[in-house]
């Protein structure tokens, strides 16, 4: 069945500044595409440097406002409502965001279930929320005196995007802070529900502003933007390093989530049937379009071969089609441009390496899952992040080896380790070169974790209480307990100049 535009799409999209819709200030918009059909079927305001001063100013004046000296508790009421409208309209919001992303729908429904539990975490985590206190016995007591740190800047992506404008949205807010979000540029849809479910939920206006556009105008203007003292970023490596380079002169707060090339390393010895459902599923899930994605797959020697056949029949059979059929387990790519990134890629790798699935691209933005093996490490798609479904698959013959071929490239964001040795299986994940390592699963996040990658992967590490660190300050407050007596500069006898002899 061909998929149907979804009821009630908005006629355009606009920004949201100070608790109203509104157009760019100079009128500019921007095409926004459906993916499955590559039709353009919405305009969306384009955001530059006036309409990101609106929205810095707004923020400002809500950060002046009761938002920030909420008791906790109030602010986690309104968080725990936030969570309460996603969920009751957990079907609609996948049902857009499928539209705009062409994610498969049953994936985008379990992305959204997602952006409500980043909201219902933080809503309890701000509540248990403590800081520490230090005494000097008789003499002094310190603690910390935590607060927001004033306007947020949260640029995000386009593949899951409600999910990880969630991931930063929850902290930010349940902090105190006020926030302008800039969404990716592929896909503003879902983005436009956030207005109405946080005025619904009791956010004042003006905590809450939203400023679509490319990332060159709007996105380089927030974080160029004085009054904004921190951004929290979510993109691509080269992106992650121009804002490092923009945000600079400001000595802004920095959170950077970045690229991946994750390695998925299979030994001899692991479940090979379990290992071959959560790797198939680590890259092709979410179109591939996932920064976690397990896109390296190495593969011990001994069982290489057998691996590789029934990988590539299982990939072989993976269900590519219409994205908002519940059947369908990879769906249509982002956008146009980023096909003919991976159709690149794919271009690339027929000539450095074994084609065994794959490598089609059967109509508009589908491509089929494509598998690669006897990827060399040289080669460019084992170096490189394609971000689309495909996979490299090596073999190795060590423990060393595979250590080597695991941490032998610039990402460092996950890693996934398949053996039953209990001594190597911890061995190996302390030694792997990733901010996120799972051990015989794929990737299920706790979201107490530290979430971040190493080297090119990113810097800084939100989740759990390290989020709450990034979007505070914390000010140590030192009191005396008894007297606390000073030197007494100029309280003595002498003259009050008195210099060596010159001689
Ligand atoms: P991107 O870097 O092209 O864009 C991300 C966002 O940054 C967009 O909103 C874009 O408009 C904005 N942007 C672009 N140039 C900018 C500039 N000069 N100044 C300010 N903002 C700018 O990334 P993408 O293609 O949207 O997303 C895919 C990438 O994101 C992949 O590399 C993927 O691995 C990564 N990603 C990482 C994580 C993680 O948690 N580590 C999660 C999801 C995606």
């Amino acid at each position: 069945m061909p998929q149907q535009t979804p009821a009630g799409l908005p006629g355009r999209i606009q920004h949201h500044i100070d608790g109203r819709s509104v157009d760019s200030v100079d009128g500019e918009t921007f095409d926004v595409i459906n993916p499955a059909t590559g039709e353009v079927y919405l305009q969306a305001a384009s955001g530059g440097q006036a309409d990101v001063d609106l929205a810095v100013a707004a923020a400002r004046r809500a950060f002046a406002g009761p938002w920030p000296k909420l008791l906790p508790r109030n602010r986690s009421r309104v968080l725990h409502r936030i969570a309460d409208l996603i969920e009751s309209q957990d079907e609609r919001l996948a049902e857009l965001e499928t539209w705009d992303t062409g994610l498969p729908i049953t994936q985008a429904l379990g992305q959204a279930r997602r952006a409500a539990e980043n909201f219902r975490f933080f809503a309890d985590l701000v509540v248990a929320q403590r800081d520490d206190a230090y005494k000097v016995p008789g003499r002094q007591v310190n603690y910390v005196n935590r607060r927001p740190k004033g306007v947020a800047g949260l640029i995000t992506p386009w593949n899951t995007p409600f999910m990880l404008e969630s991931w930063k949205l929850a902290p930010a807010l349940a902090t105190g802070n006020t926030v302008v979000l800039k969404p990716a540029e592929f896909t503003p849809l879902s983005a436009s529900l956030w207005a109405g479910i946080f005025r619904e939920a009791g956010v004042p206006d003006g905590v809450f502003n939203l400023v679509n556009g490319f990332g060159e105008t709007a996105g380089d203007a927030l974080v160029k933007h004085p009054d904004v003292p921190l951004i929290s970023f979510t993109g691509e490596s080269s992106t992650g390093r121009l804002i490092f380079a923009n945000a600079a002169p400001h000595l802004k707060g920095l959170s950077m989530e970045l690229g991946g090339k994750s390695p998925a390393v299979v030994f001899a010895d692991a479940d090979l049937e379990s290992a071959l459902d959560a790797t198939v599923f680590g890259v092709f899930s979410l179109n591939g379009e996932r920064c976690t994605a397990g896109s390296r797959v190495l593969v011990e020697r001994a069982v290489y071969d057998e691996f590789v056949a029934a990988y590539a029949e299982r990939a072989s059979r993976i269900r590519v089609g219409d994205p908002s059929d519940p059947a369908t387990e990879v769906g249509a790519l982002v956008h146009p441009e980023h096909v003919a990134k991976v159709a690149g890629y794919i271009e690339i790798g027929k000539g450095e390496a074994r084609l065994v699935a794959g490598g089609e691209r059967p109509r508009g933005n589908y491509v089929t899952p494509t598998v690669f093996a006897d990827v060399k490490p040289e080669a460019r798609i084992f170096q490189e992040e394609i971000f689309g479904p495909v996979v490299a698959i090596t073999p190795f013959d060590s423990d060393e080896e595979a250590l080597a071929l695991a941490n032998g490239v610039r990402y460092g964001l996950a890693g996934y380790i398949w053996t039953n040795d209990l001594r190597r299986a911890h061995t190996f994940a302390q030694q792997v070169e990733a901010g996120m390592v799972w051990l015989n699963s794929n990737n299920v996040r706790d979201l107490r974790t530290p979430f971040g990658g190493l080297k090119a992967s990113g810097l800084g590490h939100e989740g759990g209480y390290r989020s709450i660190d990034f979007y505070t300050d914390q000010q140590a407050v030192h009191i005396a307990l008894g007297d606390s007596p000073s030197p007494r500069f100029g309280a003595g006898p002498g003259p009050a100049t008195s210099f060596p002899a010159q001689k």
